[in-house]
């Protein structure tokens, strides 16, 4: 018997404090396990995985991991544990969520690219450190490995979103001399979903006009004419547009200069507030968590008003994005954490644009959750689906593709 030359690309996407890995076979287009180390630099860390063959799942408590304790742990113990051989790793596919002014496609990394990546830090400060210390810590892991990590960029595919929305209307030098204007983020996540749709729905995604919404712990939403990005909630970092988990999303600049003025905060603690302390943990006060939200709406005032503010912000979006396109979208699709598991925020949003014909199928939108594709909407709405998003597999598919072009 032949046995197949297995080629698989480990996906690395670092956070602050979670890094996610799997490993994909790019020839069968699966995952052969993938897994979370969450709460890094903490007593709770731990490493749960699944392998994806058999659905075997494990979790590892390991107190005060650090990324750099994560990635050897994944490597020396999991991977070998899995792999009959570390070799049939061919690649390592980084996600980083900007590629700055400059980095617009996926890149092999070299020293000059991660200069770069560096440099565009100030447009993800809280994303891109971690993407960088993901990819020295993979190059110790894997020495055999060098010049065959890719960063795939999270902006690349809102390079098509034209003038009128990428601009900001601040004075123009701005732009041209310091590149500041919208450029998204989660491009990876709404490629993979639109054109999901396009191929459960069997239709040309040329001809198709899709709005993405991807609702985790950080949100975006995309309107996605014929395949490409036209415009999208995030700006020029992930903090701007909808309310997210522990960030504001859009807020009056003027509360900024309120904060500094007259309540005299200083840059970084405003930082830490538009980013770490509002979106659903500033409203409840106790938690970032869309499930802490769900399970007290009837009982506590401050998560019911979060879900109020949430579903209200992201149906206007949703609205917004109609006019994009010049008719209804051919469809709406909810990803992430909160858009595939959350029934509650998708029926309230939903119910919110009922005047533009979407209207909610409520036995099929309470049953999907946890990884389901469906169509949640009744068969004369405008459709809405829940799409699992699958951000690893396009990662690995870049990957693969770039090294086998330069090779
Ligand atoms: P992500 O960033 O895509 O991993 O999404 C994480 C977020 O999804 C969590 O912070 C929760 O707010 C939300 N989430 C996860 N599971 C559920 C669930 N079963 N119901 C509602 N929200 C969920």
């Amino acid at each position: 018997m032949i046995r197949k030359i297995e080629k698989y690309v480990l996906v690395l996407n670092c956070g602050s404090s979670s890094l996610k890995f799997a490993v994909i076979d790019v020839i069968e287009q699966e995952k052969i396990l993938f897994g979370t180390a969450e709460c890094l630099n903490s007593k709770e860390s731990r490493i749960i995985y699944q392998r994806y063959r058999d659905q075997k799942k494990e979790t590892i408590l390991i107190k005060n991991l650090t990324h750099k304790r994560s990635i050897n742990f994944i490597v020396q113990t999991i991977l070998l544990k899995n792999l009959e051989n570390l070799n049939s790793i061919v690649g390592i596919g980084h996600r980083i969520v900007h590629g700055g002014k400059e980095l617009n496609r996926s890149v092999i990394i070299n020293n000059k690219i991660l200069k770069k990546i560096q440099e565009s830090v100030p447009f993800a400060p809280l994303h891109n450190p971690f993407g960088i210390i993901g990819f020295k810590e993979a190059s110790y892991a894997f020495p055999n490995l060098k010049n065959k990590q890719v960063a795939v960029f999270d902006t690349t595919f809102h390079n098509s979103i034209p003038r009128e929305s990428h601009l900001y209307a601040i004075p123009y030098y701005l732009y041209k001399k310091y590149g500041i204007r919208r450029y998204g983020a989660h491009g990876i996540s709404h490629q993979y979903v639109s054109e999901k749709f396009a191929k459960i729905v069997k239709k040309d995604i040329k001809k198709l006009n899709i709005i993405s919404c991807h609702l985790g712990n950080g949100g975006s939403i995309t309107a996605i004419v014929h395949g490409k990005s036209v415009d999208t909630s995030m700006g020029m970092t992930p903090l701007e547009g909808l309310m997210m988990g522990t960030r504001s999303g859009d807020i009056d600049p003027s509360i900024i200069f309120y904060l500094y003025n007259v309540l005299k905060m200083n840059v970084s603690q405003i930082q830490d507030i538009l980013t770490k302390k509002s979106g659903i943990l500033g409203i409840t006060q106790v938690s970032n968590d869309m499930r802490f939200v769900e399970n007290h709406y009837n009982k506590n005032v401050h998560a019911n008003c979060a879900m109020k503010m949430y579903c209200y912000r992201l149906s206007k979006y949703i609205a917004s994005y109609f006019i994009t396109m010049n008719k209804f979208p051919d469809g709406i699709v909810f990803t992430g954490g909160i858009g595939e598991n959350s029934v509650m925020v998708r029926k309230i949003t939903m119910d919110k644009l009922k005047i533009f014909n979407v209207k909610c199928d409520e036995k099929i939108n309470s049953r999907t959750k946890f990884g389901k594709c469906a169509m949640i909407s009744k068969s004369d709405s405008i459709p809405v689906w829940v799409i699992p998003t699958n951000e690893e597999l396009i990662i690995a598919k870049e990957t693969f593709d770039l090294l086998k072009e330069k090779s």
